[in-house]
């Protein structure tokens, strides 16, 4: 299950940055998935419940944002987003051309974390 290695990294990188601001809980994981990226949110807060059990990331809510992907135009090499759900193919904005290469989107990344910590801000 690949979801399962990405949640660990996730997990890893949440309880750094918890330990790093000496949070109490973690109350909120934003992530920003690629379109293209196979990635189930369902799956990841699922494994993420399993694994964060007994960290201060017990409990945390993954709230999943997707974003387009990208391509570059073999033509022209105009750089570009897309999304595929609004369009059937992929065609340059600039020159037309339908030869276009996928750059990203198939990735993820940990956009922020929202913690807790027992300490006063003065
Ligand atoms: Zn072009």
């Amino acid at each position: 299950m690949h979801e399962l290695a990405v949640t660990e990294a996730i997990l890893k990188l949440v309880l750094a940055t918890a330990a790093r601001e000496r949070a109490r809980r973690v109350v909120t994981v934003s992530l920003r998935m690629g379109e293209m990226s196979d990635l189930k949110a369902v799956w990841i807060q699922r494994y993420f419940d399993h694994l964060a059990a007994g960290t201060v990331a017990e409990g945390a809510r993954i709230a999943v944002e997707s974003f387009p992907p990208s391509f570059s135009c073999n033509h022209c090499g105009h750089p570009f987003f897309q999304s595929l759900r609004t369009v059937d193919s992929i065609v340059c904005p600039l020159c037309g051309s339908g030869s276009c290469t996928l750059t990203g989107g198939m990735d993820y990344r940990v956009e922020s974390v929202e913690i807790e910590n027992g300490e006063t801000r003065r």
